[in-house]
Formats: structure tokens, sequence, C-alpha cells
């Protein structure tokens, strides 16, 4: 259940999560860890990061744009409401070697940025945030950041910056997150130009820009039937639905 809802920003809205059906929750610990919320009224989920996990309370911090099925929803008051939570899953893997950290994303990052920005302490760390000014105190205060500016509402350029970064001498690690199609183009420079093992890395596409066609375009209903009758998890069923979305 939505225990609080607070606008932190003109653009993220903090809700706390708690309650007995909690109980059995369990976090994974690492640090980009993400869970799948699904809204009253529906059956698809959407992820968002944990942005933290203590006394039985689940934080997560929801970057509000124009139109969507969880934004609509947390841009309203749903504190009550009930939610359902599915289990914990992280990507973050910096091997034991690694001599520097980068990270890089957008508002949809930021969680994960702040979060992994606070556990890794034995390596310098470096972000670039493409984030509205307003959230400028969200990450650690001696966090080592270069703010980039959102070339527009539902944009990015961030694959153009990543392009021009001086990269760090040595072994390091490079963690990043935000819209689909930048990320497609950074894993192919880091694979091609940079000519990095993808232990180096993690490129996570978070969500999918506008230009293309709309992620909705899929019919969940026939999806889920056909799921159930396959006596398939939700998890499952969701698992083929974002499948049939990404192949749209
Ligand atoms: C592992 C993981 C962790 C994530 N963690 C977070 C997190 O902590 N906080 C967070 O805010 N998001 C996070 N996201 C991204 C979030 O799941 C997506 O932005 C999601 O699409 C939002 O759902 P919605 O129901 O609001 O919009 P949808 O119904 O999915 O989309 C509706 C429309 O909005 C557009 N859209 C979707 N997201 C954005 C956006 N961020 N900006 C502009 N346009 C958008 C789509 O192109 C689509 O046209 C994460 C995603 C992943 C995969």
């Amino acid at each position: 259940m939505v225990l609080r809802h607070e606008q932190i920003s003109p653009h993220l809205v903090r809700l706390t999560i708690g309650g007995e059906g909690l109980a059995s929750f369990r976090s994974t610990g690492i640090p980009d860890e993400w869970v799948g919320l699904v809204v009253p009224g529906q059956f698809q989920s959407r992820y968002y990061t944990v942005r933290s996990w203590e006394g039985g309370e689940l934080v997560v911090d929801i970057a509000v744009h124009d139109v969507g099925l969880v934004t609509e929803w947390a841009m309203g008051d749903c504190t009550g409401d009930s939610v359902r939570i599915t289990e914990a899953k992280g990507s973050f893997a910096m091997p034991a070697e690694a001599r520097w950290l980068m990270l890089v994303g957008d508002l949809t990052a930021m969680p994960a940025m702040a979060r992994i920005s606070a556990t890794v302490t034995d390596v310098p760390v470096r972000i670039w945030a493409e984030v509205p000014s307003d959230v400028a105190d969200y990450l650690p205060a001696d966090a080592d950041v270069t703010w980039l500016e959102q070339p527009g509402d539902g944009q990015s350029a961030l694959a153009e910056v990543v392009e021009g970064i001086d990269w760090p001498e040595g072994e390091g690690y490079f963690w990043m997150a935000g819209e689909s199609a930048q990320m497609r183009a950074i894993r192919k420079h880091l694979m091609r130009e940079r000519k990095l093992p993808s232990t180096a890395y993690d490129v996570m596409g978070y969500w999918r820009g506008v230009a293309k066609r709309q992620p909705r375009a899929v019919d969940p209903g026939p999806i889920y039937r056909a799921g159930k009758a396959a006596g398939k998890s939700d998890e499952q069923i969701w698992a083929d639905y974002d499948a049939a979305r990404e192949n749209s």
C-alpha cells in the first residue's frame, strides 16, 4: 500500500510503499536493483529502482512525464492505494579489479546513480546526469557530477556525450541507463570503438522515446490470456509482453 506520496521536485514524485504485503520482500542488496510496480486497475508492470528499503518501507522515485500508466497515477493522490511489487532484481556488477567507475544517466537513472554512488566508496566515481536543474541536490554532496541539459522533453542526447568522454586509464566499470535508442548506440560504441569486454559495462534502456511507435500499441489482452492458458506466472507473462513491445 502507498503510505506516503511526496513531490520532491517538479519532475520527481517519491512514493513510500509498506504494509503487511511487503513482509516477504527481500532486497538483493545490488545498488541498481529494481522492482516491477503494478498500479490499481492494471496488470502491466513498469520498472522502478528501489531507492531505499528500510524498516519495512520501500521507496521509489518516479520521473513524471506527459502520458503514461504509472506517471498519470503517480501525479494524483495515490496515498492508500494498493499496488503490486514484483521480486527485486539488480544488474550492477563492478569487477573487483575495477579502478574507477563511470555513471551516466537521465532522470530515470537518478535513483540508481544515487544509490550506486553512495555504495561505491573505494574507487573514484564520475557521474554524467542529463536532468532538469531542480534535482541538483539529489546526488551525494561530494559527488563528482557533470550536469547536462536535456535537449527537450522526452528527448536525450546521452549517446553523443558518451562518445566524447575522455576515458580514464586502466580497468574500470561503466554503468549507464536512460532512453533505449541512446543506450543501443552506446552499446555499439563500447563494443566496436572501445572494444570493451561485456564485463566492463552495463548499459540499460529504461524507457522508449516517442520517435517510434508507442510501446502500448501491443494489446496485452491476448498475451495475458495465452500466458494464463499456458500456465505461466504473471512475471513470465509480463516478460512476454515486454518482448512483444520490443519487437513491435
Ligand atoms: C530497470 C529499470 C529501472 C527503472 N527505474 C526507474 C526509476 O527509478 N524511476 C523512473 O522514473 N523510471 C524508471 N524506469 C523507467 C520507467 O520504467 C519508464 O519510464 C516507464 O515507461 C514509465 O511508465 P509509464 O507508465 O509512466 O509510461 P508508459 O505507459 O510506459 O509510456 C507512455 C509514454 O511515455 C513515454 N515515456 C516513458 N517514460 C518516459 C520518461 N521517463 N520520459 C519521457 N517520456 C517517457 C513513452 O515513450 C510512451 O510513449 C526504470 C526502467 C527500468 C527498465
